[in-house]
């Protein structure tokens, strides 16, 4: 078993692809040259957006994916699904998608996203015209909802999260809690951080994220952005490469 000294648990867009290209490249070139780091990617985007990214030269494969804003859940090269974490969260949801785009056709400010979900529904929301009660709706219904970068609204099984869903990763997989490094920078983000786990809000991050983890003390504000920020605090952690 490989030791790690770095397990990397982080969000995608605006963070592991935030940044420069040579910043980008900078970071996965390092990870791609090292034995000792666990790759996690947790995202709001779906498998299929994954496959395609890692695609791309010199993109690190993830050992893991947390994806659909943490209601999928895969593995390896093959991001076989990982039921032992999956299955709750889908008898959480059940077959609700339908009843929640029946629920919300008619509310304003909000558009269904052209995706296919499973475990989870997603619109695109207009901070002018998204009304509380389309919320307060959602929650009475029996779901979490969840607003990031002023653009997407998500509905989720109750209490599902990427945060959450990374933690029941961690717990299956035996993972050693204090190697984790988790790494955002939005709103849905913030599970990420309320886990306690180490953290780095990349130094692109929305100010509402910014704002709610006031005090979060476990969590490094990094100046650099997207992968920058990730490699700065691969630093600050010293969770860099032995002899780095
Ligand atoms: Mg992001």
């Amino acid at each position: 078993m490989t030791q790690h000294k770095l397990i990397l648990a982080t969000d995608l867009d605006g963070t592991f692809l935030g940044g420069s290209d040579a910043q980008r490249k900078a970071l996965y070139d390092s990870l791609n040259a090292r034995q000792d780091a666990l790759l996690v990617f947790v995202s709001g985007r779906d498998i299929d957006f994954i496959r395609e990214l890692v695609r791309e030269p010199g993109m690190p494969h993830p050992d893991y994916v947390i994806g659909d804003v943490g209601t999928t859940v895969a593995q390896g090269r093959d991001f076989v699904p990982m039921p032992q974490v999956q299955d709750a969260i889908s008898r959480r949801w059940g077959d609700s998608g339908a009843r929640v785009k029946e629920l919300l056709k008619d509310e304003p400010g909000i558009e269904l996203q052209p995706t296919p979900f499973e475990r989870r529904v997603s619109y695109y929301y207009d901070p002018a015209l998204l009304r509380p009660e389309t919320l307060t709706k959602i929650e009475a219904a029996g779901f979490d909802w969840l607003l990031s970068a002023e653009t997407f609204l998500d509905v989720l099984p109750k209490g599902v999260a990427k945060g959450p869903t990374l933690l029941r990763l961690v717990e299956e997989l035996k993972l050693p809690s204090d190697r984790v490094l988790v790494a955002g920078d939005t709103l849905n983000d913030l599970s990420l951080f309320e886990t306690r786990l180490k953290g780095v809000a990349v130094g692109n991050s929305e100010p509402k994220l910014m704002q709610a983890i006031d005090g979060f003390d476990w969590v490094y504000r990094s100046p650099h952005p997207g992968a920058a920020g990730i490699a700065d605090a691969i630093r600050h952690f010293d969770m860099a490469l032995e002899a780095a």
